[in-house]
């Protein structure tokens, strides 16, 4: 660690008020924020560009599950009217383009340093600095930190015997190479298939000699019917994009949708099975609103999943593939609902072949390929689509250590707690963006990163306003949130399935559901009211000696 007489000596290029990590969507508009309240901001970024997850997922197939027109920035009404999207769910590329026309558009990239991994991040409590180190041996300070690091940018490779000895290559979808990857004519082995390896699946089918599919779980899911952008549809959302903005914030995932208010079991069969197969053809991940219990009531629950389990008996030819492809394990939407594009018909294909690793255990790879239960596949190359140690792990891969030498991998060894997913107590003045106990990733996120955004960015000015020097989430409110986040998870069929939800796809991780199921207008609403409260929950400190006064001194 470095010393106090290190720390005054630092040049005062290396001094901010706020250093972000990350330059994702979450990095991007925090940098925007920051600026606006007139503070010395740099964003510290592992990627050679923006867009953080976007960046890394650049797989055949990739594609976002929210419609383009909602999966945006709200907070600029021009960049909202000027941008155009050219088709229903955007593609991989697209966003990439966007995040990218963002920072050009908002001058971005001259507070933003590239290819800088952040390796650590040591609060040093006697002059209340952050000092953020890279792995290129470099150091930043700043009185304020934060974490923008993404809650699906952490991808989890499997840990499976001998997959280091493999002679061909390995790709993972959540770290996809930069360059292109020429598949064509490839003995492909995917292993997983959660959205990833179903979007990646019909993509490689086209290319593959052959495909493999190694399976664990199967999962559900709907199919997207993407489409070219209606040009009329998104003339009706520019004409009252505000109004609709304001309205996708009121719906429980910040998405503006049809969401059902019946039960499932208040109707009649006839009536339910016109509304699934209404929504079915709609396509989209929409198609679990359709009733208000399909997420509470198991019998309510598998009347939609026995729907999805029929049509991929209709779509798949030959049943016994069918069987395997068709979940039983879990309740429909427990686990991340899934959208795609001809995902069970690519099962049909000649050269696609579905292994079911229950049934044949995975048992190693070699040099050329991989044996499951007794048979070998030769395989040219394996695509991992295995996940992500998901919403904590890019934190865990940094060291961050707060107050009294206290390791938040010390602190979250049982699970992560922090007040309103915003900060943890130990850790003064390090905020999270879409943090554990936050709705993330149950969202649409660019709704969850701004709300959490532009509650940082308040916070911040009225510390500023205060002279305030530190402020640390107290135990008693994070011990009362998270208590409140546990039981909100408890009275839904979320905890009925083994999802990276709970962390349980990760070895050793401790099983806590993480996303706070309370939806966007009630967490919302708390924090508005935490922050009028002045700051219900936080400690705040004024000192004499104030931090800012670094920058004036150096
Ligand atoms: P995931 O949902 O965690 O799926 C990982 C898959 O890998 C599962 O099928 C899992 O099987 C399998 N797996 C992991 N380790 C394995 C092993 N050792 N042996 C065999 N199989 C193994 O990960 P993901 O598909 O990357 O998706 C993660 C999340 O990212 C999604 O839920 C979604 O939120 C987001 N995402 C969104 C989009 C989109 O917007 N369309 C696209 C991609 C991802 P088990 O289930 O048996 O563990």
């Amino acid at each position: 660690m470095q010393s106090t007489n290190d720390l005054s000596a630092a040049s005062v290029t290396r001094k901010f008020d706020i250093i972000i990590v990350g330059a994702g969507f979450a990095g991007m508009y925090m940098l925007y924020k920051a600026r606006e309240l007139g503070l010395s901001a740099l964003v510290l970024e592992t990627a050679g560009g923006v867009g953080g997850t976007w960046f890394w997922n650049r797989y055949p197939g990739a594609r976002c599950d929210v419609e383009s027109m909602q999966y945006s920035y709200s907070f600029c009404e021009e960049l909202q009217q000027e941008w155009q999207w050219s088709e229903r769910y955007a593609s991989q590329p697209e966003i990439l383009k966007y995040a990218n026309h963002v920072a050009d558009k908002f001058d971005l990239r001259r507070d933003i340093r590239f290819n800088s991994r952040v390796s650590s991040a040591i609060f040093h409590e006697g002059e209340r600095v952050w000092q953020l180190s890279t792995d290129d041996g470099e150091h930043y300070y700043a009185k304020w930190c934060v974490m923008a690091t993404g809650c699906l940018s952490a991808a989890q490779r499997p840990n499976i015997p001998g997959l280091g000895t493999f002679k061909g290559e390995i790709y993972h979808t959540g770290n996809w190479p930069q360059q292109p990857v020429d598949l064509s004519g490839r003995k492909i082995g995917v292993i997983g298939t959660g959205s990833s390896g179903i979007q990646v699946v019909p993509e490689l089918a086209k290319l593959a000699k052959h495909l493999y599919v190694f399976q664990r779980t199967p999962n559900f899911s709907i199919p997207a019917r993407n489409q070219l952008m209606d040009s009329a549809y998104e003339a009706e959302w520019k004409q009252s994009y505000a109004e609709r903005r304001t309205a996708a914030r009121n719906m429980p995932a910040g998405i503006l949708s049809d969401i059902g208010t019946n039960s499932a079991l208040a109707v009649s069969p006839e009536d339910r099975l016109a509304e699934y197969e209404r929504r079915w053809a709609a396509g989209g991940t929409g198609f679990t609103a359709a009733y208000s219990d399909l997420l509470k009531n198991e019998d309510a629950n598998g009347t939609a999943a026995e729907f999805v389990r029929k049509k991929i008996r209709e779509v798949v030819t030959d049943p016994a593939v069918a069987n395997l492809l068709a979940p039983v394990d879990h309740p429909i939407r427990s686990k991340r609902i899934c959208a795609d594009t001809d995902y069970f018909a690519t099962f049909n294909r000649q050269n696609v072949t579905l292994v079911d690793l229950r049934a044949n255990p995975l048992q190693e790879v070699s040099e050329h390929g991989l044996t499951a239960g007794s048979q070998f596949y030769e395989l040219d190359t394996f695509v991992l689509a295995t996940g992500f140690d998901a919403i904590t792990g890019a934190l865990s891969k940094i060291d961050i250590v707060g107050r009294q030498a206290l390791t938040l991998k010390e602190k979250w060894q049982d699970g992560p707690n922090t007040y309103l997913g915003l900060m943890t107590s130990g850790f003064p003045n390090l905020f999270i963006v879409t943090g554990p106990g936050s709705p993330s990733v149950l969202t649409n996120v660019i709704v969850a990163i701004e709300d959490n955004v532009n509650w940082i960015a308040g916070c911040l000015a009225y510390l500023i306003t205060r002279d305030a020097q530190t402020i640390e989430a107290m135990a008693s409110a994070e011990q009362g949130w998270m208590e409140h986040v546990g039981q909100a998870a408890e009275g839904t069929l979320y905890t009925k399935a083994k999802s990276w939800y709970l962390g349980v796809n990760v070895p050793g991780k401790p099983a806590v559901f993480m996303p706070y199921v309370g939806g966007v207008p009630a967490y919302q609403k708390i924090c508005e009211e935490v922050a009028a409260d002045s700051y219900r929950g936080f400690d705040t400190h004024a000192n004499r000696d104030s931090v800012h006064s670094l920058q004036v001194v150096a």
